[in-house]
């Protein structure tokens, strides 16, 4: 199993999440397989990086393991606890314990609600505390994320895109959860701007005590923030290390090229570089193939590759991969 020693928060069991693909007459007739099969553990106090190519399925599995998305198989556990079928008014109480950071900020937040309503609504959801007490609190969390008091009868298009993401993460710490996931938070912001958002975050976790799931496709930006990465191709984990010595030690061949695509500053080493391509598309996630799925791509594959599907082994302490060759 995929972990690390200390204490899992959140836990996915040989997680599945499939959609349905239905015919003009509305019958089932193939699935995407988003999520395919995933065990992993969050620790807590942790941010888990989550990297891999638009459309392998790293949001849609945040999106499940926070009970956002129905699971269509494997298990769930928060805090110990078996979370796969609770419903209603079971499930309320660890909605509050898990919220998400949106990609797009703006699209996150009610137009026709300005920022004390948008903080005050999941207040008043989970809370039960008086409304008087709920003004005092709304302000606080808006200093935390950097904001004024002024800002608190403003609407979300007179702010800049960094402001709204402030406004963003005010809202998922209104009700004091224990773990964000952190989908893309950066990836529609000016590049000026993403450092500042991370380093609040940063900030943030040391105070809170919070744990990250933290959904990225800039990879330089997810090594700084997380402690252990996950890499994801086609609803599969195919790596899991650390961070710094997922970068500096790459075992799966998909990770390699990752790594080697991030553009280099300095323009000798950009150079000396030796970039690894990845050949061909994405394959559809409807019709996964058979085997390594990455084998169609991978440029060290072997028949064997494609006969049998490797599993995620620990190959150094703490460092997984799921590869026939490595
Ligand atoms: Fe490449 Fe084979 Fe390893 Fe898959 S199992 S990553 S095809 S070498």
């Amino acid at each position: 199993m995929a972990d690390k020693k200390g204490q899992a928060l959140l836990e996915a069991r040989e997680l599945e999440k499939h959609f349905p693909v239905k015919d003009f007459f509305g019958r089932k007739r193939q699935a995407v397989k988003a999520v395919d099969g995933i065990t992993l553990q969050i620790q807590k106090g942790e941010t888990f990086g989550l990297v891999g190519e638009s459309g392998c399925g790293k949001s849609t599995l945040g999106r499940t393991l926070i009970r956002m998305y129905e699971p269509t198989g494997g298990q769930i556990m928060f805090d110990g606890q078996d979370i796969t079928n609770l419903q209603g008014t079971d499930l309320l109480p660890y909605h509050k314990r898990m919220q998400i950071i949106f990609q797009d900020p703006y699209s996150a937040l009610d137009p026709h609600h300005n920022v004390e309503e948008i903080i005050r609504e999941p207040m008043a959801l989970y809370s039960k505390e008086p409304r008087s007490a709920i003004d005092g609190q709304i302000v606080e969390i808006l200093k935390k994320v950097g904001m004024k008091e002024d800002d608190l009868y403003k609407y979300a298009y007179e702010f800049s895109g960094g402001q709204r993401q402030r406004i963003g993460i005010a809202r998922a710490l209104a009700v004091k959860p224990e773990f964000l996931l952190c989908d893309e938070p950066i990836s529609a912001l000016d590049v000026s701007i993403q450092a500042q958002v991370v380093n609040m975050l940063e900030d943030l976790q040391q105070e809170l005590g919070l744990t990250y799931l933290f959904v990225a496709h800039d990879l330089s930006m997810v090594r700084h923030i997380s402690t252990r990465i996950g890499v994801m191709y086609l609803g599969k984990i195919v790596e899991i290390a650390e961070s710094d010595e997922l970068y500096e030690n790459p075992l799966h061949p998909y990770t390699e090229a990752l790594l080697s695509a991030i553009p280099v500053a300095d323009p000798i080493r950009a150079r000396n570089s030796k970039r690894k391509i990845i050949k061909g598309d994405l394959p559809s996630p409807m019709d996964v193939p058979k085997g390594c799925r990455f084998h169609t791509r991978c440029p060290y594959a072997k028949p064997e590759c494609g006969m049998e599907e490797p599993p995620l082994l620990e190959r150094a302490s703490g460092h997984y991969t799921a590869c026939h060759v490595r």
